[in-house]
C-alpha cells in the first residue's frame, strides 16, 4: 500500500446497518432463550471460517479469551514457557500467566516488525511448548522465518492477530500462518461487536477442545488418556453475534476505511519535521489498524503524552503503553531486557483510529501534530 493508491474509501453506512441490527436485535431479543441454541454465534463462525479460507472458526467472550482457550486447546499449563513478544500489551501475556504457563519475552528486530530471531533462539528452553507473536499495530513479521523457527524448535504457534483482522504478508493472512489464530472482536479493533473474540484453526483437535473449553467443557472434550478438567464460560453472547456478522458482510469497507484513515494521516504529514512516516509505503499488506510515525524528536515519550492531551489519541499517551517486560505485574517473569522493543514503543506515535473519524477529524490530528512537532521543547 502506498499513500498514493489508496482509492478514498466511503464512510461504512452506518445508518442502514444499525436500523437492520436494530430490527434483527428485536426479533432475537424476542425468543431468547432460542430453543435451536446459538444460531448467530454457529453463523459466525461459519462466515468467519468461510472468509479467511479456515476450517474453523470458534467464537468466544473477548480476544484475551480466545488466546487463554488457544494455550490450553493446545495442553499449555503448568510448568511450560511461552515465548511472547515484548512489543505486546497485558492482554497478550495474561492468558499465558492465566494457563499457569511462564511468559518468557521476546525483543524485536530494531523496526519493531517481526521478531528478533536471535534472541527468541538465546531465550528457547526444553520447557518452551509455544510461541505468541502479536501482530501489535496491525503488522505482522515474516511468516516463513515464524513457521522454521517453530518447527526448528517444536514450538506451537499461537498468533496475537487482535490488531491485524485483514492485514496480509507473503501472501497470507495474519491469525492463518500458525496452528491457531486469536482475535478480539472490542470495539474499535477493525471488525467489532462491542465484545468478543474468536480463534482460527485448521486442526481439528483444537477446535474440538476449544468448543469444550468455552463452555465448562460440555460437550467433554476426547481425552485421550488426559485427566478431566473444568473449563470456563467464554461464551459469546447472541446479540453480540448477532452484531459482529453485521459487521463482518462490511468487513471490506471498515477495513479499507482504516487504511485509508492511516495513509491520510501520513500524506498529511508527509514533510513534518520530527514525524517520520517513510516506511508507510513498504507496508503492503498492513491493514492501516493505527496511524503509523517514528517521532525523531527529543523526548518522544513526552511528546506523544503531550498529544494526548492536546486531543490526539495514541497508543503511549493514551493507554501508556510500555513493553510487557517492564510491566511491574509482570516483574516475576522478567529476565534478560528487551531494548529494541522499549526504544520502538518509546519513539512510534502510533494514532488509535476509529470508524467514526472522519477527514476533518483527521485534518484536525494532522494540524495538531504538525504545530506541536515544530513546537516542541521539551
Ligand atoms: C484487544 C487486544 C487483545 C485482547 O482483546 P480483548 O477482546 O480486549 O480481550 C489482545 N491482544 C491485542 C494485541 C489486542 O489489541
Amino acid at each position: 500500500m502506498t499513500p498514493g493508491d489508496t482509492r478514498p474509501a466511503a464512510p461504512p453506512d452506518a445508518a442502514g446497518v444499525e436500523e437492520a441490527v436494530v430490527a434483527d436485535l428485536a426479533r432475537l431479543l424476542a425468543r431468547m432463550p432460542d430453543p435451536a441454541g446459538s444460531v448467530h454465534g454457529a453463523a459466525l463462525e461459519r462466515e468467519l471460517a468461510a472468509t479467511t479460507g479456515v476450517r474453523h472458526a470458534v467464537a468466544v467472550s473477548s480476544g484475551t479469551a480466545a488466546l487463554h482457550t488457544a494455550l490450553r486447546a493446545l495442553h499449555i499449563g503448568p510448568g511450560d514457557e511461552v515465548l511472547v513478544s515484548a512489543l505486546s500489551v497485558i492482554m497478550s501475556v495474561a492468558p499465558i500467566v492465566h494457563a499457569g504457563a511462564r511468559p518468557v519475552f521476546v525483543d524485536c528486530d530494531p523496526t519493531g516488525t517481526d521478531l528478533d530471531y536471535n534472541d527468541l533462539a538465546r531465550k528457547v528452553t526444553p520447557s518452551a511448548k509455544a510461541l505468541l507473536p502479536v501482530y501489535l499495530w496491525g503488522r505482522p513479521g515474516d511468516p516463513a522465518r515464524l513457521a522454521r523457527m517453530a518447527m526448528d524448535h517444536g514450538l506451537a504457534v499461537v498468533e496475537d492477530a487482535c490488531q491485524a483482522q485483514g492485514s496480509r504478508v507473503g501472501g497470507r493472512l495474519a491469525g492463518t500462518i500458525g496452528d491457531v489464530g486469536c482475535f478480539s472482536l472490542k470495539d474499535g479493533k477493525v471488525l467489532s461487536s462491542g465484545e468478543g473474540g474468536y480463534l482460527l484453526t485448521d486442526r481439528d483437535d483444537i477446535a474440538q477442545r476449544a468448543r469444550s473449553f468455552r463452555s465448562h467443557q460440555q460437550p467433554s472434550p476426547p481425552e485421550n488418556g488426559r485427566p478431566a478438567e473444568v473449563g470456563y464460560n467464554y461464551r459469546l453472547a447472541e446479540p453480540l453475534a448477532l452484531i459482529a456478522r453485521a459487521n463482518l458482510a462490511r468487513f471490506h469497507t471498515l477495513a479499507a476505511r482504516r487504511r485509508h484513515q492511516s495513509c491520510l494521516l501520513a500524506e498529511l504529514l508527509t514533510s513534518t519535521p520530527g514525524i517520520d512516516v517513510t516506511d508507510v509505503p513498504a507496508r503492503r499488506g498492513w491493514n492501516g489498524y493505527n496511524f503509523l510515525a517514528t517521532v525523531a524528536l527529543d523526548e518522544p515519550r513526552a511528546f506523544c503524552e503531550h498529544l494526548a492531551r492536546r486531543g490526539v489519541p495514541n497508543s503511549v499517551g493514551t493507554f501508556g503503553l510500555i513493553p510487557a517486560d517492564q510491566r511491574p505485574a509482570l516483574a516475576p517473569f522478567t529476565t534478560a531486557p528487551c531494548p529494541h522493543a522499549a526504544a520502538v514503543v518509546d519513539r512510534t506515535l502510533a494514532v488509535v483510529l476509529t470508524d467514526h473519524d472522519d477527514e476533518q477529524r483527521l485534518a484536525g490530528y494532522a494540524q495538531t501534530i504538525s504545530r506541536e512537532a515544530r513546537q516542541w521543547r521539551p
